[in-house]
């Protein structure tokens, strides 16, 4: 009973008291919980504690590797990684707070710790910025496919008028087809690709509202994903590291910046490429202070007519990884965004229902398009993605073409873009 009232006492806040005049507004509101975090919570871990009055600038970037080294100096528990990793495996609880694992597939999988509270609060946010008009007034059934479970979701189908189905992608895809027919989701959370092969699978299911989560939104996918069940194709940006970012009723994305301070360390800002760095003031028990996700986001150049000051992305572009680089005669490597990539290809070659490109190393790149393309369009693409990488002032990369592999393990993300080597 208590569970359910704090979640709904979230949801209230987030859908509708949390409401900012303006940026200045939003900015100051986050300032002062900025000071709260600082003083009861990094004031009581030893890795911040000499930090806790500097400027956020004076914070190290964290990443992976980062959290992974400084675990224990992280969490209110002082517990290692080496240490948690058993007990996330088990998905343990430890004083009241859950060790998890995010959803994903081996290597990439973060561990999280949360108690009741930030689960619950979780909970009501997401549901208060995910559920169609009538919110919690009404009955919900929301079905999520997705890689893994965790104990994040299964809170919540515990809040009465909603209820949650999980199908698991780690067992395949066409076993679920009869089963969420027949559950009949009205929200359907899914990546992108799997909803686009829900989608064609023609199920005869008809949700209010459909996310992609987890992977890049294709606009290819999100057209056929539209089509089948009505537009806009929604969106929830979240990981491991938190609920970062979801769509508003004009379909575009917004950053979650009243749960999160967001900074944004530029790739290219004539093109409004950046990074990321999230610093999360409403968690307790594991601090996030100036998390860099590989995520390449870019912002919005005109602002969204819902009118809310929250920062509007154009869209999420991909990883970092997902940039392709080719050698420069004198100074090093240019870079080729994956939106160019797709573009580049698939302008070139309208006969493919879809393709990959894979760069090995800097002087090489694969290329493998779907459906019955003729050798003419091939040639297009060879002579388009040449063309296109002389114009970044690099020199032309051997280009091979691949056979297509579809998709088997729909558990993995779908990444078309893929470069195999380190950036220096
Ligand atoms: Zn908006």
């Amino acid at each position: 009973m208590f569970a359910r009232l704090s979640i709904l006492r979230h949801f209230i806040a987030a859908r509708w008291l949390r409401r900012f005049a303006g940026r200045a507004a939003l900015e100051a509101w986050q300032r002062r919980r900025m000071q709260d975090f600082r003083r009861e919570v990094l004031a009581h871990l030893p890795l911040y504690r000499p930090l806790a009055l500097a400027p956020l600038k004076d914070f190290p970037i964290a990443d992976k590797a980062f959290v992974r080294h400084h675990f224990a100096g992280l969490n209110r528990l002082g517990i290692s990684h080496d240490e948690a990793l058993p007990l996330a495996r088990q998905g343990a609880e430890v004083a009241g707070v859950t060790i998890g694992m995010s959803s994903g597939t081996s290597g990439n999988r973060g561990i999280f710790l949360v108690d009741a509270a930030e689960r619950q609060r979780w909970a009501g946010t997401i549901l208060a910025k995910a559920l169609p008009p009538g919110g919690l007034a009404r009955r919900h059934r929301i079905a999520l496919v997705l890689a893994a479970n965790s104990r994040l979701y299964t809170t919540t189908s515990q809040s009465g008028r909603i209820v949650f189905d999980f199908f698991d992608l780690t067992q395949g895809l066409d076993c679920h087809l009869a089963g969420l027919a027949a559950f009949d989701p009205t929200v359907l959370v899914a990546p992108a690709h799997v909803l686009a092969y829900l989608a064609r699978a023609g199920l005869g299911i008809a949700p209010e509202r459909v996310f992609s989560v987890a992977e890049v939104l294709d606009p290819a996918e999100a057209a056929v994903i539209a089509q089948a069940w009505g537009g806009p194709v929604h969106q929830i940006y979240q990981c491991t590291e938190g609920f970062l970012g979801i769509t508003c009723a004009h379909g575009t994305l917004h950053l979650n910046e009243d749960c999160v301070l967001v900074e944004k360390e530029w790739i290219d800002r004539g093109r409004r490429a950046f990074n990321p760095l999230i610093t999360d003031f409403s968690r307790r028990t594991q601090a996030m202070v100036r998390y860099r996700m590989n995520d390449v986001l870019i912002e919005r150049a005109v602002p969204c007519p819902c009118g809310s000051p929250l920062t509007a992305l154009e869209r999420i572009e991909g990883r970092r990884d997902d940039i392709l680089a080719f050698s420069k005669a004198e100074d090093g490597l240019a870079l080729m965004f994956p939106d160019d990539v797709r573009a580049t290809i698939l302008d070139a070659a309208p006969a493919a229902s879809d393709f990959q490109a894979v760069q090995p190393d800097p002087g090489h790149l694969a290329v493998a398009l779907a459906g019955d393309v003729p050798p003419d369009q091939i040639s297009a693409v060879r002579a388009a993605l040449c063309h296109a990488v002389r114009r970044l002032g690099a020199d032309e990369p051997e280009i091979a073409f691949t056979a297509y592999q579809p998709p088997t393990d729909h558990a993995l993300k779908l990444r078309r873009v893929r470069r195999g080597f380190g950036l220096p």
